[in-house]
């Protein structure tokens, strides 16, 4: 079987965190978020937490050292044998290299970009409300009290104006020429995040899944080749 081996690319506020969360679940792999896993950090205030309180507040990234590092670790993982999804990560041309290399030799990354306009985003930030116990959306957003855990809800530090245009200017600066580095492969793939969540839920499973199909043809292809 081919595991689902998925990137969730695409700006802060595009849904990824979301989509990936969703898909994730429905096919039972974990997602690794690595927002997630800095937020955890510095509310548990361990030394990467430390490290890190600073550069999340001032919407800035984590040295990439530091993120392959986690990243490596966390794929080293049994949970992660059928597939995953990664959410935030890579988010420089450098982190995509070394993921390059942590993924040698397993099912090939399927990398989705949700593309969203930037005011669409800003707004979608900037009104944003996260449980301020797990980080879980506020989904609906009048929902007033945390679905999963009960808490009340909060807005997300880096989720004030001033922060939110600066995250966008890094992700234009050093997240998007992503974008370039893997549109040529053939499991790239691009999908509307500007419409209801549920039809970019059904296109992202479907674009995954189609990159997938061609994967197991190319894999029973190669599987007969011998015999040939
Ligand atoms: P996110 O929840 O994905 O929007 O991430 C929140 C913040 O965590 C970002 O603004 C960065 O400061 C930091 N961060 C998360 N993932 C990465 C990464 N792959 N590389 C560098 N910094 C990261």
């Amino acid at each position: 079987m081919v595991a689902l081996n998925v990137v969730m690319m695409g700006p802060p506020g595009a849904g990824k965190g979301t989509q990936a969360d969703r898909f994730a679940r429905s096919r039972g792999i974990p997602k690794i978020s690595t927002g997630e896993i800095l937020r955890e950090a510095v509310q548990a205030g361990t030394e990467l937490g430390r490290r890190a309180k600073a550069i999340l507040e001032r919407g800035e990234l984590v040295s990439d050292d530091l993120m392959v590092g986690i990243v490596r670790e966390r794929l080293g993982r049994p949970d992660t044998a059928r597939g995953f999804v990664l959410d935030g990560f890579p988010r420089t041309v450098a982190q995509a290299r070394a993921l390059d290399g942590l993924v040698a030799g397993k099912d090939p990354l399927v990398v989705v970009d949700l593309a969203v306009a930037e005011e669409e985003l800003v707004r979608r930030l900037t009104s944003r409300k996260v449980c301020g116990t797990c980080g879980a959306n506020a989904d609906p957003p009048s929902d007033t009290a945390c679905r999963r855990c009960g808490s009340t809800f909060v807005q997300r530090a880096d989720d004030r104006e001033d922060v939110v245009r600066e995250r966008l200017r890094v992700y234009a600066r050093d997240t998007k020429p992503l974008i370039d580095f893997y549109r040529d492969r053939p499991t790239f793939r691009s999908v509307d995040g500007g419409q209801a969540p549920d039809v970019v839920a059904a296109a992202l499973a479907s674009a995954v899944d189609g990159v997938a199909a061609l994967g197991a043809a190319r894999g029973d292809e190669a599987r007969q080749e011998p015999s040939r």
